[in-house]
């Protein structure tokens, strides 16, 4: 196998619409739950929401809360924060994630850019992100036709944009035996500038940044729009 590149993806926002599924997730949420959003309106929710998740998502990649912290406060926090009743944020967060998973799609042209990728190298998804909830996706969508490798977070126990996580993609890919990678082509198509590009590139893999709403660009980087340009990049 060494020698043969590595083609490896992001999976949320990058293969599968996350926020998307987060926001008709949340969307429900807000419908099932609506006594207690008086006198809030759901873009707020939405907002305070992602704020807090999004923290939380930081500290738990510090170690500094667990997965049950948080499922928990990325809901009892925006409560409170919003002045709300918090005490049924567990049951909300409980129910979110059900919607949240009946909310998936792949995004326009994942399917046909995976399916190119492994008729030219090895494909791989690495993901931050709970592993029954990745596994599951991947499984949802039947990845495995194309996906060789899964490599995750909480699998590997470091989070990008740490090299760890780019190091255990490239170690399971080419074997005990095989290389440490030098000399290999390695390409990883992410959506997050900060963590997928930023990342990558420190660990030494070629970055390609998902960009469909074209955010401004950090520093100059390889980027697409859409997943069907990944083409001659792949190649
Ligand atoms: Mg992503």
């Amino acid at each position: 196998m060494s020698g043969r590149q590595l083609l490896f993806f992001d999976l949320d926002d990058t293969l599968l619409d996350h926020r998307g599924a987060e926001e008709e997730a949340q969307r429900e949420t807000f419908a099932r739950f609506a006594s207690l959003f008086l006198g809030v309106s759901f873009e707020a929710w939405l907002s305070a929401y992602r704020e807090v998740n999004g923290g939380l998502w930081l500290a738990y990649g510090r170690g500094e809360v667990d997965r049950e912290t948080l499922h928990r406060r990325r809901f009892t926090d925006p409560l409170a924060n919003l002045g709300l009743d918090a005490s049924r944020g567990g049951e909300m967060g409980a129910f979110y994630l059900e919607r949240y998973r009946d909310a998936w799609r792949l995004n326009e042209g994942a399917e046909e850019a995976l399916a190119q990728a492994s008729g030219l190298g090895t494909v791989g998804v690495l993901s931050n992100g709970f592993r029954d909830l990745q596994r599951a996706k991947l499984e949802r969508f039947d990845l495995g036709r194309w996906v060789e490798h899964v490599v995750l977070s909480e699998e590997v126990g470091s989070m990008k944009p740490a090299r760890e996580i780019f190091d255990a993609a490239v170690r399971t890919s080419l074997g005990p035996g095989g290389s440490n990678g030098t000399g290999v082509r390695k390409v990883y198509v992410g959506d997050s500038f900060e963590t997928d590009v930023v990342g990558a590139r420190r660990a030494g893999w070629l970055p390609v940044f998902y960009n469909p709403r074209r955010e401004r660009l950090a520093f100059p980087a390889l980027f697409v729009t859409r997943l069907a340009d990944l083409g001659p990049i792949l190649s």
